[in-house]
């Protein structure tokens, strides 16, 4: 069974994984070839798997070039977010747009962008475990379908949830991570950053050290 279809089957969650699994249908490991974004994308709006689905206005799935070298990874959608169906929209998403402007980039050319949980939590607030267990199979399969060159963890819940870890931001900067053998470098989240202002100039740090290891990965 290939990886992809490793962390499919022990999602349990996806609707189609398990109407190809049924009895009288193909063996699984025979359709892990069609699993691909589009099943994908009809996994996530159905998932039901944690209680943010009774919330949710809808989930946000991600959004940017399927084939991009560079992937970000935020928190959870917020409150706008959840009403557009887009991550990384309002003040938090102008600030990121802007970053990544300055170093040559764009949301919609060779970045993607994605968050660990496709829904929000009510009120914004932290993220559970149990919920980050449940959905970041999600995420894994995008990773794996979007093979990046790099994957910048913006916020405490993106590096944590991606290396496994419970250590600080702090102490999580300034160097390359790796997840499933993608080199990974941590940061801050944007609306961290909008709250914390004298923080900006580290996270640009963190950006100019990602342009740099991506250059070297070239
Ligand atoms: Fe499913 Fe993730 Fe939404 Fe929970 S947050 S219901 S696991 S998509």
């Amino acid at each position: 069974m290939s990886r992809r279809s490793e962390i499919l089957a022990e999602m349990g969650l996806s609707p189609i994984w398990r109407v190809r699994s049924s009895p009288g249908s193909a063996p699984a490991e025979k359709m892990e070839s069609a699993v691909g974004w589009t099943e994908l994308k009809q996994a996530v709006p159905a998932c039901k798997a944690c209680s943010l689905h009774q919330s949710r206005t809808q989930t946000v799935f991600g959004v940017g070039d399927e084939n991009a070298d560079w992937l970000l990874v935020g928190e959870a959608p917020g409150a706008e977010e959840d009403r557009l169906g887009d991550p990384f929209v309002g003040q938090a998403g102008k600030l990121l747009d802007n970053m990544l402007a300055a170093i040559g980039l764009s949301r919609r050319e060779n970045v993607y962008i994605a968050n660990v949980l496709k829904c929000r939590p009510p009120g914004n607030r932290n993220p559970e475990p149990d919920e980050v267990a449940k959905c970041t199979p999600f995420l894994r399969v995008q990773i794996d379908l979007i093979r990046p060159k790099l994957i910048v963890a913006m916020g405490r819940f993106a590096a944590q949830t991606l290396l496994n870890t419970d250590a600080t931001i702090a102490s999580l900067r300034g160097r390359v991570h790796a997840y499933a053998g993608v080199p990974l470098i941590v940061t801050y989240h944007p609306a961290y950053l909008l709250r914390n202002l004298p923080d900006k100039s580290k996270a640009w740090a963190d950006l100019v050290f990602a342009t740099k290891t991506m250059a070297s990965l070239s």
